[in-house]
């Protein structure tokens, strides 16, 4: 016997209740089966990187408590998990918000077509973008390459976001009894036991927590955002990222949170960076190659330094440089860094050391716990020069200077260099420039207790610059 009035909706980047498109629309029928299904056919590279699996791991736990228990989750062929939960509990409905991931966007196309053959009736809508990227495009019908004519012109013409829809009922909860549903803990996306007990100390999963944080950013953030945003150290920015990345929160919550509270130029700033996530997207979806390909081709010739002591000393926060290693330090320590801070140590990656931006997006896809394939790999392309409306290569960050400018009283960098706190202000953030004295007092051995930097910053920067000289004089 059919049954209509079971309705399916499978949770994939949207794991919340509360504005949730397809699972308000799924909570129409008599009954539903809330889903998860970690997909380790189609994602290939793109499986969650480590910090991400311990989030996925944790924000699943909370979702199941949200819905009391009644999570299924399955691992393998999201196809063959679906024809089989709809062949076994004769359901005729499947809901789930889209995702913009082109590997995901070819699977989800060949997945709907399967089910509509067998009668299937499968609703797509969107949770977690503000606007449907299809609909951004110039005049002309072509993508939008430069920020704010997208942002402008694209997005705010276009219409108002969605307003948060409301936490929906449920006649009835149901889950899969049966031996193919999984524990979480079967997924086995925990780390190591030391990396899970440090990320478990900074972020907590779940809908309450997040709410709890976007509160407390509306009331002391936000009004210091312009301004503030740029200094790590500075209680100014949402850290909802991680929130955002695994649809604990969706932009549409974070928009009106903001807009309802009036109209100036810290929540114009903040409703503004939510475009700069939608421009990741649009990026994305119109260039499926943005992960791997530059966006100017012209970068293709660019002499690159394979030279793998770099790279390593980069990860472990070990350059020699108190402002890169402190934020390559938070990153490992906390899952997290500071937007300031993650374009400081990308473009000492891709500028001073001129290794790949490629190996920069790959360490950072394992270690961040937002890591986000749109808004990482566009934001590498931007820093290493050759993405969209990038930040042009001549632009070198000083990671000196930006220290001084963005933790002028150091307080960053002593919290996550720690063998560097007793050095003063003036050394802190250059202890190479310190006298053997001024280094003795403040207990500091260079190339013993803390590395000589790995590389000369006025060489590299100068060596940077002709590298790219030699790809303009060579196109
Ligand atoms: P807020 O300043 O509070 O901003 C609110 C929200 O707007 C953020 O949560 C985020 O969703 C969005 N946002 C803000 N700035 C940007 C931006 N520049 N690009 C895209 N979205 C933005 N962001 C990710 O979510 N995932 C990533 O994997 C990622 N990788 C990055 C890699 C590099 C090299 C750089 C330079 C930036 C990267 N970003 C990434 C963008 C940005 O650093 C983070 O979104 C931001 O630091 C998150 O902190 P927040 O939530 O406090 O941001």
């Amino acid at each position: 016997m059919v049954n209509e009035d079971l309705a399916i909706c499978w949770f994939r980047k949207d794991l919340r209740l509360t504005d949730n498109p397809a699972l308000c629309h799924a909570s129409l029928h008599k009954a539903v089966l809330p889903i998860y299904i970690l997909d380790t056919k189609n994602a290939n590279s793109y499986m969650p990187g480590g910090a991400s699996r311990w989030w996925l791991h944790r924000s699943l736990e909370a979702l199941n408590e949200s819905l009391e228990g009644h999570l299924s989750i399955y691992e393998g062929d999201p196809l063959e998990v679906l024809q089989d939960l709809c062949q076994r509990l004769s359901s005729k409905a499947v809901y789930w918000n889209r995702l913009y991931e082109p590997w995901a966007m070819a699977r989800d196309a060949g997945i709907k077509s399967a089910l509509q053959d067998n009668d299937i009736h499968v609703t797509t809508t969107n949770g977690s973008l503000l606007w449907e990227p299809r609909d951004i495009r110039k005049d002309d019908g072509t993508a939008y390459k430069v920020f704010t004519p997208f942002y402008r012109k694209g997005c705010l013409r276009l219409a108002s976001p969605r307003e948060p829809m409301k936490q929906p009922t449920f006649d009835e909860l149901i889950r899969d009894d049966s031996n193919s549903r999984l524990d979480i803990h079967d997924l086995e996306l925990l780390p190591k036991v030391a990396w899970s007990q440090k990320l478990d100390g900074h972020w907590d999963a779940g809908e309450e927590n997040a709410a709890e944080r976007l509160d407390a950013f509306l009331t002391v953030g936000l009004p210091q955002y312009k301004e503030g945003r740029n200094f790590p150290n500075k209680p100014a920015v949402s850290r909802l990222s991680p929130y955002m990345q695994m649809g604990i929160l969706s932009p549409n919550q974070l928009w009106y949170g903001a807009r309802k509270l009036g109209d100036d130029k810290n929540i114009d700033h903040f409703c503004s960076e939510l475009g700069w996530r939608e421009f990741a997207y649009n990026q994305l979806y119109h260039n499926p190659d943005l992960p791997i390909k530059n966006l100017q081709a012209k970068f293709d010739a660019f002499p690159w330094i394979l030279k793998g002591e770099y790279l390593e000393a980069w990860q472990k926060g070990q350059t020699g440089i108190p402002f890169v290693d402190a934020g390559m330090r938070e990153l490992w320590q906390t899952g997290f860094m500071h937007n300031r801070v993650r374009m400081v140590t990308g473009s000492f990656l891709v500028k001073n050391l001129r290794v790949h931006w490629h190996h920069g997006e790959r360490w950072f896809w394992d270690t961040l716990i937002d890591a986000d394939l749109a808004s990482n790999s566009a934001s590498w392309q931007w820093l290493a020069g050759c993405g969209a409306d990038a930040a042009p290569y001549f632009r070198i960050f000083n990671p000196v200077l930006q220290g001084k400018n963005f933790d002028p009283d150091g307080d960053y960098i002593r919290e996550f260099v720690p063998e560097l706190a007793n050095l003063p202000n003036r050394f802190l953030y250059c202890p190479w420039e310190a006298g053997k004295e001024t280094l003795q007092s403040a207990g500091v051995t260079l190339g013993v207790s803390y590395p000589n930097p790995v590389i000369d910053l006025k060489d590299s920067r100068d060596r940077a610059l002709a590298a790219f000289q030699s790809l303009k004089t060579s196109a």
